[in-house]
């Protein structure tokens, strides 16, 4: 019995956690599908109430292009993945402005982190004509620029983790004519670039010196093609963890030195937000961009909107709702202030 009123209790409760902000022209609104019946229709629904205590998605690919499977995401599977994250109110931002705890979206959105692993082709493929370069629209990089071209407020921001000595196709995504050119390229365009180890090696089965020569090699290799660039974090290969955490998060190795403020797992569902006490950006958890995975997690999320981080729209505040308070980290990192309702 799909009544107009039982319709529209539905309607409410599934988004109840939103509310109407004003005129805001930052706010998202969640249109709704109008009723069969004549009922009026219902107002303009509103943006999500701020939680910058709830929970962050960090999606991880692999594959991109081809046939999908367990570590390929298809082309088409890849932009709808954007369109669908557009829809529901999520925007990209750099892993290394949650780390500094600087997520800047307009009130009422969510962050979500893209990150791609082992460098294969299909991530930022060139193709070349007549000696003229060109991203290969139907590559990550390509699809991710073209999106946020169509949809300037999607930012096109992703970590890539690459691996600088794998076997082909995955030293440095496959093109070795452009391999510097590539990394520089991502740098210029402000994407992040991730370490790896030199070949995907297993930690969990490396002593310390194996370690600190796998991630300081990473590294040097990585500036070798920008000099200088800041490798800020770490995706552990096949997410096995060393059995001492320190080499993977600091040391030095033939004169190159590195320091990862963050080590990423493969596994482990949504992240905690950097304003939270139990936040461990050592142990960040991520989720498989595939199919089951993204349809599990996004229906949580608009199933439990408050479980969500959402943003205040403004970068010097912390807002969480009063009921939340005590999930937040004191002190809150920077000048950043706490505000609850
Ligand atoms: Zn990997």
């Amino acid at each position: 019995m799909a009544g107009r009123v039982s319709r529209r209790t539905l309607l409410l409760a599934a988004t109840g956690a939103l509310y109407l902000l004003g005129g805001a022209a930052a706010v998202t609104r969640v249109a709704l599908a109008p009723a069969a019946t004549a009922a009026p229709p219902l107002p303009v629904l509103p943006a999500r109430l701020p939680n910058e205590a709830g929970r962050i998605l960090i999606l991880e690919y692999h594959r991109i292009g081809g046939d999908e499977g367990r570590w390929t995401r298809s082309v088409e599977n890849f932009r709808a993945d954007l369109d669908r994250l557009y829809r529901e109110g999520y925007r990209p931002v750099a892993l290394g402005d949650v780390l500094d705890g600087r997520i800047t979206l307009p009130a009422g959105l969510s962050p979500v982190v893209l990150t791609f692993d082992d460098s294969s082709p299909g991530q930022f493929r060139y193709m070349v004509r007549d000696g003229d370069i060109e991203i290969d629209p139907d590559s990550a990089v390509g699809i991710l620029l073209e999106f946020h071209r169509t949809h300037p407020d999607f930012a096109a921001k992703a970590t890539f983790y690459v691996l600088p000595a794998a076997a082909q196709p995955h030293r440095f995504f496959g093109q070795p004519a452009y391999e510097h050119r590539k990394l520089r390229h991502l740098v210029e365009l402000g994407f992040e670039i991730g370490n790896h180890t030199l070949w995907h090696h297993n930690l969990a089965r490396a002593d310390a010196a194996t370690i600190r020569h796998q991630l300081a090699s990473a590294v040097r290799i990585i500036q070798e093609a920008v000099p200088g660039y800041p490798v800020r974090t770490l995706a552990l290969p096949f997410g096995a963890y060393p059995a001492e955490l320190a080499p993977a998060i600091a040391g030095e190795s033939g004169g190159t030195t590195y320091r990862h403020e963050a080590i990423l797992m493969v596994a482990g569902g949504p992240a905690l937000s950097p304003f939270a006490a139990a936040f461990d950006p050592f142990h960040l958890p991520r989720i498989q961009a595939i199919s089951a995975e993204m349809d599990r997690w996004l229906g949580h999320f608009a199933r439990r909107p408050e479980e969500r981080f959402v943003s205040d729209g403004d970068p010097d505040a912390v807002t969480v709702p009063r009921s939340r308070a005590g999930l937040l980290r004191t002190p809150l990192p920077g000048r950043v202030v706490a505000r609850l309702y």
